[in-house]
């Protein structure tokens, strides 16, 4: 079987380079006769790939050195709780954006751990859980004792996604970044904290990425973890605990594979064009439609639906049988939703429009 065209949310489509280097890889990594998932992650051959791929992340994000970057476990929804634990004890308080399912899991569990104010709430119509935009910045409710303000940069599964950094004056910007991390040039010195799992555009699952301003560490809740403190993590290198150690070595190669395309912004390019095609067919299109408001529409997962929902299967089926799969949407909001991490190579996305372009013409 040839290699499709992956669009899954996540985990998701991996260049392909990179797998082929871990299966030459696999059995005997550099003549150590062992595979890096049998190294011991104190030894010399790990520690140097750990470190390379530490390196590679903080060139390719510009890092500044007052930053920490962490090599955590859990996920993004383990860090809707370890970001307040570490993070709210400053003031008690934090503010939370809710933009779609992603932000408003994170303002429902930090509640837990502090005094939670929901700054705005996109959902349209009010209550509905269904974001289609960004409620303007000028209404939005901040407090300026909050201990930080969080954010979804991009929304995944409603296809939402900020195309600037917002500001919110001296409140730390803690955003969650999971699924459009490393596809654009990102000013990390804007924030206080960004996290993200791996598995949308870095590597595997099981790896969670944490950078964090040194300033932002020493508040957290008594009743924290270990494991989930930062500043413990931060002081041990990441090695508190034994960190995802072949998910670290997978992601060190993706990076390895950014900067050889040229970056950052070579990415943003490439994903620029990769959004223009298909946003601008379904504009066009009297058959397909995306709802988003223009100036929020993600660049990362672009859902669309279908004018009868009864073609759904078949336009499925058809684009399996094409090489075309992981199109479903997600359940909460039906439709389909195509995901164009780094990894989606412009040709997947002509592919998935000359399909689209010949099922709307089969419809008469
Ligand atoms: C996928 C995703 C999550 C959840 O990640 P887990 O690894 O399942 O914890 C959270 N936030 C965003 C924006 C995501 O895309």
């Amino acid at each position: 079987m040839p290699r499709v065209f992956n669009f899954s949310p996540g985990p998701a489509a991996l260049p392909e380079p990179v797998l082929r280097q871990a299966a030459e890889e696999m059995l005997d990594w550099h003549g150590t006769g062992m595979s890096v998932m049998e190294m011991s992650h104190r030894g010399k051959e790990y520690i140097g790939i750990f470190e390379e791929t530490e390196g590679l992340l903080r060139e390719l994000l510009a890092i500044p050195a007052n930053y920490k970057v962490l090599f955590m476990q859990g996920g993004a929804i383990a860090e809707n709780a370890i970001v307040p634990m570490n993070l709210i004890g400053r003031t008690g308080r934090a503010d939370y954006l809710i933009t779609g399912d992603w932000s408003r899991k994170s303002a429902k569990e930090a509640a837990r751990y502090g005094q939670v104010s929901v700054a705005a709430d996109s959902a349209d119509p009010p209550g509905s859980g269904r974001c289609l935009g960004i409620t303007p910045r000028s209404a939005w409710k901040l407090d300026a004792g909050a201990a930080y303000f969080h954010y979804c940069s991009n929304e995944t599964i409603g296809g939402v996604q900020f195309h600037d950094i917002p500001d919110v004056g001296g409140v730390p910007l803690v955003a969650d970044m999971s699924s459009d991390i490393l596809s654009r040039p990102l000013d990390v010195s804007r924030f206080g904290l960004i996290y993200g799992g791996a598995q949308k555009n870095i590597g595997p699952s099981g790896l969670t990425l944490v950078i964090v301003r040194e300033d932002m560490l020493g508040h957290a809740l008594a009743h924290t973890p270990d494991a989930f403190n930062y500043r413990i993590q931060a002081e041990a290198g990441s090695m508190y605990n034994t960190p995802p150690t072949y998910a670290i070595y997978i992601a060190g190669l993706v990076f390895r594979w950014i900067k050889a395309q040229g970056g950052l912004a070579a990415m943003a390019e490439r994903n620029q064009a990769k959004a223009d095609l298909l946003y601008g067919f379904l504009d066009a299109s009297r058959f397909f439609s995306n709802p988003i408001a223009r100036n929020a529409r993600s660049q990362m997962n672009v859902p669309f639906w279908l004018k009868d929902p009864a073609q759904d299967e078949a336009f499925l089926a058809g684009a399996k049988a094409r090489g075309l799969v992981q199109l479903k949407g997600h359940r909460s909001v039906g439709g389909m939703r195509a995901s164009i991490y780094n990894a989606m190579p412009l040709e997947g996305v002509q592919a998935l429009v000359a399909y689209m372009k010949e099922f709307e013409a089969a419809q008469g």
